[in-house]
């Protein structure tokens, strides 16, 4: 994971790297403006970048902790 800022053109640190231009959110598929400050990015399968919105990947942790609890819930390996 890394995160990029989506101001680099309006006088962010140059060591940072921006958000591609056309970069559409993994999450909810809305791009990403200037006003969204940062966006995240992971490495998919075979290198596919995955871009995340900080909010949305908040969201998307939030559900997968889920899943995985309910998960451990169900197989009862939460309780070993
Ligand atoms: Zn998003």
């Amino acid at each position: 994971m890394s995160v990029h800022s989506t101001s680099l053109s309006a006088g962010g640190d140059p060591d940072e790297m921006a958000v591609p231009v056309g970069a559409r959110c993994f999450y909810c598929a809305f791009g990403f403006g200037a006003l969204d400050g940062y966006g995240v990015l992971w490495n998919g399968a075979h290198g596919t970048a995955l871009w995340l919105h900080t909010p949305c990947t908040v969201e998307l942790t939030r559900g997968l902790l889920r899943d995985v609890h309910e998960i451990l819930l169900v197989t009862g390996a939460a309780s070993r």
